[in-house]
């Protein structure tokens, strides 16, 4: 399996014989209050299948207008209940607790608590469990989480403003402390307020050494636009 940040919250997993898509966002400019730090991977304009596209909730930088309507009749897409903005793309309701199975991944809804409805995702494929957060504040859900499944590769949505919109850092680390993930993937890493002295500095080396200081064996991956990731079964 293959994991592939195309930018922000942007990640195309591929397995031998599928390929799903989360929180496609491929507008360089971002909008009128938040402005795109790194530009977007351009690998996107060759997908031409997805078996889906799994969204997260119905914020501008998780869902590419233009994107979803090429794909609309193409391949399914979901959205969290009560979503609104993805039924133009005839998406499809799901909420926690669902179970999806599209082909070679399996894949459980979890929890998200965010400013809209939300919701982050648990996929296992070829022996490895992989969690995609979500826009998310940190949760006692991610608890039940950690009881439920054995996390190997954790991508969790790190926001780089001041209030942070998601984890940021020190819910970060509450939520590694719960997971024990092997591997800990950030990402919304591209998108800062454009009128605001308020963003932080959150930088590899920053969140690298906090982690350090929670004892925690987890490894950092930090992955650039266009980059990938190779999960081989991890053995315990
Ligand atoms: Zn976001």
């Amino acid at each position: 399996m293959k994991i592939q940040l195309l930018g922000n919250c942007t990640i195309l997993l591929s397995s031998k014989n599928s390929q799903i898509l989360f929180d496609p966002y491929f507008n360089n400019f971002g909008n009128l209050f938040y402005k795109r730090t790194a530009s977007v991977s351009t690998y996107y304009k060759s997908i031409d299948h997805l078996d889906a596209i799994l969204l997260s909730h119905e914020h501008f930088d998780h869902m590419d207008i233009m994107f979803l309507n090429k794909f609309k009749n193409k391949c399914p897409i979901y959205s969290p209940k009560g979503s609104l903005k993805p039924l133009i793309f005839k998406s499809k309701w799901i909420r926690k607790g669902d179970e999806l199975n599209i082909g070679d991944f399996s894949i459980t809804v979890v929890q998200a608590n965010h400013l809209c409805p939300t919701v982050g995702y648990i996929v296992r494929a070829e022996g490895s469990t992989i969690y995609f957060s979500g826009d998310t504040y940190y949760g006692k859900f991610m608890k039940s989480i950690s009881e439920k499944f054995t996390i190997d590769i954790a991508m969790l949505t790190v926001t780089r403003y001041l209030l942070p919109m998601t984890m940021g850092e020190k819910g970060m680390l509450k939520c590694l402390n719960d997971l024990k993930p092997k591997y800990f993937i950030p990402i919304h890493q591209d998108i800062a307020q454009r009128f605001s002295l308020n963003n932080s500095k959150i930088s590899f080396s920053r969140l690298n050494d906090k982690i350090m200081e929670e004892n925690l064996s987890t490894k950092t991956v930090w992955l650039n636009n266009g980059d990938e990731f190779k999960v081989t079964p991890i053995k315990n």
